[in-house]
């Protein structure tokens, strides 16, 4: 039999159900999945995202078989509905929908109205006895089409929307503000002249037959996937690009027919801090779009519903509740009520802040609804989400101070929590460039409402703040999952991006100039207000606030320890300060995977310099031995505060040209010579300076030909270790000897460090317990792991270097040329964030299984960045690692990413 392509839904018949997510797409799959569990679902039906795959690989051409089967769907549909598509006296209209496997809101295009003309609009008028409502139907259906189908839509800031235009000029005109002032007549004229514009804009006709208006549309939405949006959200959420998206058409349903009509999205919990409570926005007589969009100002439904609508209330909550019990999660509903009747129209699991993921997912656990398993799923707490909980807020003094000076600009909806600080930007493209001129730019962007263009100014932005809209607004949404403050819908601001200004009663506030937004209470102020690290962070690390006292901690504190019964790969991090080991072990650290002990010669540079411009090895020696009492009492520190952690030690790695002070003595020779400003060589120096690709004198090297190095080393490793055991302490030393390729490399040192812990451990008269090991950076320890590991008894992956020498592309220098390589998608990720499976993650199973051929019982460890990303630490599980290292903030995420790896296997099995 040929394949399927077109699914149905309704109260009659339905094809598909909640599981088929990747034929259907989300929105289809859940819309079959309401309608076979008897909710009131418009009838439709849904093609699936394989004809997505075919149109793209055959030049946007349709399988064949479409057309007889969405006909047949539509004859369902009509039968269902008791209308005709095109009718003119019963006419049927129609909804044309993207809907891809993941929701990705707002990316891609929708048609309403579908089957409008000149003819089936007048039966409109008749059957809903309402001529106004039908024209402005069609003016916005003509509208839309031009827009999404006939691509008239404003490409740049400057260009003007054509039908905005003369709708503008058709309100002047008559008189009138608002587009519900218009008379049915002054409508009927404006879709002519639409029509004319879609003619001069296009040289075509606007089709009036409504088939050919539907497949406008389905091409259209197909279309839609490959829009520059939609690649980019994709890009940002890791949502590969083959996957396509199905398109949902489906009856229409009008919130926009009087009183008794009406349009909303429902949430069944909190997403902003995760309270059990029915939440969300709706419009009396308004259209689906007009909520999201902003343009309205929106009612609640926890406060106004129960007023305004008390039936379509006690229904709705009924529903949200029958909803989240049948996904068990937190959903994102859309309704429609026509004269009195709810219609759902979607449901989906809700987006959520960090701290909405940790607090609903907690809460339904010890409501009984789900399991710890399923709370410890990544699509209910990504990993990276939980970095939100240990988000900074305002500190209290300098906010007080805000408030006191009367800083206080207004306050909007607290749309995403955090507080942010930063200097005010108008235009996302702006946002962007100066971010890539310098990342550690803090800016907020401010506008009036935010549209899926801005997406990427939004990403590089440190908070959003908006004069429109509400919690359900794009703006809203999209920095929420983002994890970035916002405050949205805060009226006081008067914004003219022509003048480039924000001006509240008076006040006038410039683009560049500093303003701070809490998105944990939706106030905004003027100028800069410092911020301060989470609750979080203040039970465990400052110790300023008691568990008690924090719900946030408490919940985060429940989390975790589910995460630890299930994960079976360790957490440890990389630290080389006393203070930053403590503060890890707060945040669960079982160790320290990589303690650079290059850090600590920066305390004691002279001596360090004295040491490498040392011309013999007695001055080398001399230096060297001043340096013995400072990294003896470093590493004291490291092991007290680690309290009897292993605490892997790696020896001297960088080159040291990196420790002495660059000359411009020459820069300024060449200055005189060719007579340009000094200033323009050095600038020119340094954008062309491309860094040592570290391929030098360094790693092990540097330990093999100054043999002297290494013994200090593993002498104030060992003298500190003996010192805090004859303390009564407890220590794990594993002295790593970094980039070795070869056996003999490792050997080298190995024997260097042995023999130098046999004679401490004699003139301490104590000893300890320690292992040697090396770290795996260059593509040959991997492949030789076998050799290596007769020797070596653990190994680190450092794949910050595994990274740079298995593709050849300097860690230092690949930012010039990385953004270009991710938007013509010929890396998935950036891979020194993101382990390059099939390349790095390759060397590293070499490197796994030849050391365990050779000493099966071998630590394994990762120390690299990519320790504290979710995808890699879940790629380090398969591989069968013994644990991650990460800095201190990745350990919670490490520690559920790690959970999330071993929940996902045991599911698998
Ligand atoms: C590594 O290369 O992955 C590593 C941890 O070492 P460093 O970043 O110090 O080179
Ligand atoms: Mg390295």
């Amino acid at each position: 039999m040929s394949e399927k392509y077109v699914y149905s839904f309704g109260s009659q018949a339905t094809d598909g159900n909640a599981t088929m997510k990747h034929l259907l797409g989300g929105k289809g799959a859940n819309l079959a999945e309401m309608a076979r569990i008897g909710l009131p679902v418009p009838a439709g039906f849904t093609i699936t995202t394989a004809v997505c795959t075919y149109y793209y690989d055959h030049g946007r051409q349709y399988p064949p078989e479409l057309t007889t089967e969405v006909a047949e769907a539509l004859q369902k549909i009509e039968k269902e509905m008791d209308a005709q598509f095109g009718s003119t006296t019963n006419p049927l209209l129609v909804s044309c929908r993207s809907g891809a496997r993941e929701s990705m809101p707002g990316m891609m295009d929708t048609v309403l109205n579908i089957g409008l003309n000149d003819k089936t609009v007048e039966a409109l008028v008749k059957q809903s006895g309402d001529a106004r409502f039908a024209w402005d139907c069609y003016r916005r259906f003509v509208q839309m089409y031009g827009d999404v189908v006939l691509d008239m839509k404003p490409k740049t800031k400057e260009d003007i929307d054509p039908f905005e235009e003369l709708l503008e000029k058709k309100k002047h005109a008559a008189g009138v503000k608002f587009d519900d002032e218009l008379t049915p007549q002054q409508l009927k004229e404006l879709v002519a002249e639409f029509k004319q514009a879609i003619k001069e804009g296009t040289g075509r006709d606007f089709p009036d037959e409504p088939m050919d208006q539907l497949w406008g549309a389905i091409g259209a939405v197909f279309g839609s996937w490959m829009n520059d949006r939609a690649v980019v959200y994709r890009r940002t959420y890791g949502i590969p690009h083959e996957w396509g998206t199905a398109v949902n058409v489906q009856a229409m349903v009008f919130g926009n027919l009087g009183q008794d009509c009406a349009t909303g999205v429902m949430l069944t919990r909190d997403t902003n801090l995760g309270e059990k409570i029915v939440n969300g926005d709706y419009l009396i007589n308004a259209q689906g779009e007009d909520v999201v969009a902003g343009i309205r100002e929106t009612k609640a439904i926890q406060t106004e519903l129960a007023k305004d609508m008390p039936q379509v209330h006690t229904q709705l909550l009924a529903e949200a509740d029958r909803l989240e019990k049948h996904y068990k999660d937190v959903q994102d509903i859309e309704f429609t009520v026509q004269r009195d009747k709810v219609w759902l129209l979607q449901t989906r699991n809700a987006k959520r802040t960090g701290f909405a993921a940790v607090r609903t997912a907690v809460e339904m656990v010890n409501e009984g609804l789900i399991t710890k398993e399923e709370a410890l799923q990544p699509r209910r707490i990504p990993a990276d989400g939980l970095a939100q909980v240990l988000q900074p807020v305002f500190d209290i003094a300098a906010k007080n101070k805000a408030e006191k000076d009367e800083r206080l600009l207004g306050r909007g909806v607290n749309a995403g929590p955090g507080a942010a600080t930063g200097k005010i930007c108008f235009h996302a493209s702006e946002a962007e460039a100066a971010y890539n001129a310098d990342p550690s730019v803090e800016l907020i962007l401010v506008r009036n409402e935010t549209t899926p263009e801005d997406i990427r100014g939004m990403k590089v932005a440190k908070g959003i703040l908006t004069a429109q809209g509400g919690a359900a607004s794009h703006a809203a949404l999209v920095s929420r999952q983002m994890g970035k403050a916002c405050v949205a819908g805060c009226s006081a601001l008067a914004i003219s991006y022509r003048k480039r200004t924000v001006e509240v009663d008076g006040r006038v506030l410039n683009e560049g100039d500093y303003i701070s937004i809490d998105g944990f209470t939706g106030e905004v102020f003027e100028g800069k207000i410092n911020t301060n690290p989470s609750e979080v962070v203040r039970v465990l690390v400052d110790k300023s606030l008691k568990p008690e006292e924090a719900q946030i901690y408490q919940l985060f504190a429940q989390l975790m320890t589910w995460a630890d019964e299930f994960r079976t790969l360790g957490v440890r991090t990389n630290a080389d300060q006393p203070n930053q080991a403590q503060q890890a072990i707060a945040f669960g650290a079982e160790g320290i995977g990589l303690c650079r002990t290059e850090h600590m010669f920066f305390d004691h540079i002279d001596e360090f310099r004295q040491m490498i411009l040392a011309e013999t090895l007695d001055q080398r020696e001399a230096a060297l031995a001043k340096l013995l009492p400072f990294q003896c009492d470093d590493f004291k520190g490291i092991f007290e505060a680690m309290g009897g952690r292993p605490v892997t030690i790696r020896l001297l790695d960088p080159p040291l040209h990196e420790f002495l002070p660059h000359e411009e003595t020459a820069q300024k020779e060449l200055a005189g010579k060719i007579g340009i400003p000094v200033e323009k060589i050095i600038q020119r120096v340094t954008e062309l300076h491309e860094n040592n690709p570290m391929l030098g004198h360094r790693g092990c090297r540097l330990g093999i030909v100054y043999p002297e190095i290494t013994r200090m080393q593993a002498r104030a490793i060992f003298e500190a270790a003996c010192e805090v055991k004859k303390a009564g302490g407890d220590v794990h030393p594993e002295v790593m000897i970094p980039l070795a390729g070869f056996a003999a490399e490792f050997r080298d040192q190995e024997k260097i460090v042995r023999q130098t812990a046999a004679k401490v451990f004699k003139e301490q008269g104590v000893e300890v317990e320690y292992l040697v090991g090396t770290m795996v950076e260059v593509p040959r320890a991997a492949i030789t792991a076998e050799q290596i590991a007769k020797y070596a008894e653990f190994f680190s992956f450092g794949t910050n270097d595994l990274t740079q020498t298995c593709l050849g592309i300097s860690r230092d220098d690949y930012a010039g040329f990385i953004n270009e390589y991710r938007e013509r998608d010929i890396v998935p990720a950036d891979p020194f964030q993101t382990i390059d499976q099939d390349g790095v993650g390759r060397l590293m199973q070499l490197g796994v299984e030849g050391g365990q051929k050779a000493r099966p019982d071998i630590k394994l460890g990762i120390c690299g960045e990519h320790g504290g990303d979710p995808a890699s630490v879940m790629f380090c599980h398969k591989v069968g690692l013994n644990y991650v290292s990460c800095s201190p903030l990745r350990v919670p995420v490490a520690r559920l990413a790690a959970a999330q790896a071993a929940v996902a296997e045991k599911t698998a099995k």
